[in-house]
């Protein structure tokens, strides 16, 4: 029988999640089929249960339900576990297991596919959110020579530096004010179009400017290209995190390449039909 497997958020109707899936089930021949689902804001828990109670073995989570999926679930991943957020849910007979997939994903993504390395390298990250949280375990098993933490609300960010222990600093925006390796903006300042108060002077020619937002060019990535840095949106993030997340369902791991071409491949293709100058050819 198909195993079913989902994606629940609020919004949904975005999420590349299950095209995804979908190409890695063709892929390694797994038998399973991979829905989105629009959980009510003040219903996640009912939403997942009704799943399990139809046959769902696994589920992601997105925005704005990672924490509640933390609670949610009666055992945690060592990784979730320090993360204090869950994007990743497996139902057995033991109950619901819940991992964090995110931190995987951004550190596959950095060193792989943009072949970073982050060993000995300076690191700022923007925002104390969910997303941020868990990255920065992932990124301190890298070794860096220094991870910076900045946020609009700085108290968040020096929450984070004092949980996750000694080599992170926290500040504002404004005060983290000296060249960066990588800076990587884990805010949702993107999703509404705005750039946090950045200096210019955290970016030099051999910054890779990253940006977990995807499907568009971000107001952070193109500042980051006037100050000189390199750019890349966080759609090879996402890929990497679902890769990873099929693994933990699965053991199987898919590749990955020809599913992020292809995704960006798509992108190009309804910008251009979207341009008017797609529509007159
Ligand atoms: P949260 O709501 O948990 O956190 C939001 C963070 O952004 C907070 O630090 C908040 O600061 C900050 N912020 C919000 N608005 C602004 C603004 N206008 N200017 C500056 N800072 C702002 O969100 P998540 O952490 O879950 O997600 C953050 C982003 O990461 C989203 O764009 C999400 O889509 C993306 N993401 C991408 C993934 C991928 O696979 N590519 C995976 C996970 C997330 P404050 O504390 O002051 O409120």
């Amino acid at each position: 029988m198909t195993d079913r497997y989902a994606v629940f958020g609020h919004p949904i109707a975005h999420s590349k999640s299950p095209q995804i899936h979908a190409a890695f089930a063709r892929q390694t021949g797994e038998d399973v089929v991979y829905e989105a689902i629009l959980a009510p804001l003040d219903g996640f828990a009912d939403s997942v249960a009704q799943f399990i109670a139809t046959g769902g073995r696994g589920a992601n989570v997105t925005v704005p339900f990672k924490e509640e999926a933390f609670k949610l679930a009666k055992r945690l991943s060592p990784r979730a576990q320090r993360a204090g957020a869950v994007n990743t849910l497996s139902f057995d007979a033991d109950g619901i297991l819940g991992d964090n997939t995110d931190g995987a994903g951004l550190v596959a993504d950095l060193t792989r596919n943009l072949n970073q390395t982050l060993g000995g390298r300076r690191i700022l990250l923007l925002g104390a959110g969910g997303a941020a949280r868990g990255v920065i375990e992932p990124l301190l098993d890298q070794q860096p020579a220094a991870l910076v933490l900045a946020n609009r609300t700085v108290s968040r960010a020096q929450e984070l530096a004092e949980l996750f222990g000694h080599g992170i600093t926290a500040c504002s925006f404004e005060a983290a004010d000296a060249p960066f390796d990588v800076v990587i903006n884990a805010t949702a300042a993107s999703l509404a179009g705005e750039l946090p108060p950045l200096s210019p002077r955290i970016f030099t020619d051999n910054t890779l400017a990253y940006d977990m937002m995807y499907g568009r060019d971000t107001p952070f990535l193109s500042f980051a290209r006037t100050h000189g840095a390199a750019a890349s949106d966080g759609l090879g993030m996402l890929v990497e995190q679902a890769a990873e997340a099929f693994y933990v369902w699965r053991g199987v791991r898919p590749e990955t390449t020809a599913v992020i071409a292809a995704l960006r491949q798509d992108r190009l293709e309804s910008e251009r039909l979207a341009s008017p100058r797609g529509l007159r050819t």
